[in-house]
């Protein structure tokens, strides 16, 4: 028997095990793989009850979850993360988050280049993971005022570069560490404002801003295809600037 075999793996089974914890959902939810000293043990059992609390009815009342179940793992060693308390709470969140709204938790970002090159947006606006960085939804503005969407990342839809390399989100650090560009975090409100001036299909053209309000009116003529604005408007704008026409 090698080492490893002889090992104890109540956290993944075999089953049946008379202990509440041998559920292998629970290595994965309490972020304990292995429990090695008797600190490990009030750390497991702390977690299991904070995620009984949390989640509700994790262990049947023929078995409630005690310090002394907790102690049953100690020797228990398998192959994964072990993670910090920060991190636990922190998935205690995203699982909270996903019950609630039935999907993961999201950040919003906006980039915005600053050497306009042809053919290439000069801002992105991005719905991510919270978790993992994976684009949810990104907007692309254009200098010349087309804002376009897509969604389900590469691959997905939209009428915006469906095929561009998508990314996880690296952190702002690493964005604004490139030359040329300037990433922010952005709040929900701001990214479904891009979101509906992407999905807008009359002219893009503000004839009205009241800014204390917040408030914009917008021409409503339908927008001419391949531009953000209708024939009047986007013959003014070219008039106007000439140089983020020239571009496209
Ligand atoms: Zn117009």
């Amino acid at each position: 028997m090698t080492e490893h075999e002889n090992k104890k793996t109540f956290l993944i089974g075999p089953e049946p095990s008379p202990t509440p914890l041998a559920n292998p959902l629970f290595a994965v939810h309490l972020g304990m793989y292995a429990v090695k000293t008797e600190a490990d043990v009030d750390t497991l059992y702390r977690r299991a009850l904070r995620l009984e609390e949390y989640l509700g009815g994790l262990f049947g009342e023929d078995v409630p979850m005690s310090r002394q179940i907790a102690a049953q793992h100690l020797g228990v060693t398998l192959y994964g993360e072990r993670w910090t308390d920060a991190q636990f709470e922190d998935h205690i969140a995203e699982m909270g988050h996903m019950r609630e709204h039935g999907h993961p938790r999201r950040q919003y970002v906006s980039v915005h280049f600053h050497d306009l090159r042809p053919g290439q947006p000069c801002a992105v606006y991005q719905e991510i993971n919270k978790k993992d960085g994976e684009e949810q939804r990104r907007v692309e503005a254009y200098p010349d005022g087309r804002h376009l969407w897509v969604e389900g990342g590469e691959g997905g839809e939209g009428t915006g570069d469906t095929e561009a390399e998508v990314y996880p989100f690296p952190g702002l650090e690493i964005l604004n560490a490139r030359h040329g560009q300037r990433a922010y975090l952005i709040s929900d409100e701001m990214f479904e404002d891009h979101w509906k001036l992407a999905q807008r299909e009359k002219c893009a053209w503000i004839t009205d801003e009241i800014r204390q309000a917040g408030r914009q009116s917008m021409c409503n003529e339908r927008k001419t295809d391949d531009s953000a604005y209708c024939t009047w408007h986007l013959n003014a704008a070219i008039l106007m600037f000439p140089r983020l026409f020239q571009a496209k």
